[in-house]
């Protein structure tokens, strides 16, 4: 038997990069578990770079690429089954194909204390921290140590590979990053801004000494969507990232106004195009209401 290879890319295995010398914290970073969202492969790339340089207290286990098949296909999800990988952790090893491989991703992080899930909103989407900060107090220290500006607070729906982290036992959270879908595109300066932000959270826990300067942080609850009532033509007005206040104008839909149902911060809007119904015009977060 010969074994023909025609491409360099393997489709079933991941790559797992460690730097540092174990006597400390570990933290473990992880990317593309939706293969096309390729903001988050290139901050762990920029990340590794950035390790390479330092002087690491601790392990930092960097997973630039968690999803190879779906990377591979510019989808969100593996061409083998079809499966949302981040709603079935921790995984299976006797299932199907994405299964196995959220069962091997779930075994290679259980040694982390940290678990930073780096995931992207697409196209008209901001940066954003992501987490379970009401439940657990660790989650908003990492958060403000990571000082990226919007914090919102997650909805919990398991299977997430930081939901089911979290429910271990670990500290985890994912950061949200603008672009990745349609198509893998990427945006350059928010992977760097996330790159300094886990180099930021790394300082924080001791484990490194540089200390790029981040943002005053602010805390909001979960992202309400506006959806498209039925088929129609969208056009922003608004841009995410923006703060905004109740009555805000947000963008038209077939000409009539959309507007900003309560004050907050605004995390997507989609960009021009005919929506069909159901699909998201925008998400807007409120303040996190005083406890
Ligand atoms: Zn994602």
């Amino acid at each position: 038997m010969r074994e023909v290879i025609f491409e360099q890319t393997s489709v079933t295995n991941f790559t797992v990069q460690e730097f540092g010398n174990g006597n400390g914290p570990i933290v473990a970073v992880t990317a593309a578990v939706h293969g096309d969202e390729q903001t988050a492969i290139h901050a762990a790339m920029l990340l590794m770079k950035e390790l390479e340089q330092q002087t690491i207290n601790g392990r930092v286990k960097v997973i630039p690429v968690c999803n190879p098949a779906s990377f591979r296909n510019r989808t969100r999800v593996s061409p083998f089954d079809g499966i949302d990988m981040n709603r079935i952790f921790p995984g299976n090893a006797e299932g199907s194909p994405t299964m196995q491989l959220a069962h091997a991703l779930w075994l290679e992080t259980r040694d982390a204390e940290y678990l930073i899930d780096l995931h992207c909103i697409g196209a008209g989407g901001t940066t954003y921290t992501l987490g379970l900060y009401k439940e657990y107090p660790e989650i908003r220290e990492l958060a403000e140590a990571l000082s990226l500006p919007i914090v919102i607070q997650s909805s919990g729906v398991r299977g997430q590979l930081f939901v089911e982290s979290c429910q271990a036992g670990q500290k985890a959270l994912i950061i949200e990053l603008p672009a990745g879908q349609p198509g893998g595109i990427i945006d350059i300066p928010a992977a760097e801004e996330c790159c300094r932000a886990i180099i930021r959270s790394l300082h924080h826990l001791g484990m490194v000494d540089a200390s790029p300067s981040g943002s005053s942080v602010s805390f909001y609850d979960e992202i309400t969507t506006l959806t498209a009532p039925h088929p129609g033509l969208f056009i922003p007005k608004a841009t995410a990232g923006e703060s905004c206040v109740e009555g805000d104008l947000l963008g038209t839909f077939e000409g009539n106004s959309v507007i900003a149902p309560f004050s907050g911060v605004i995390t997507t809007v989609s960009p021009p195009r005919y929506c069909f119904a159901g699909e998201s015009l925008a998400g807007i977060a409120p303040l996190e209401k005083s406890q």
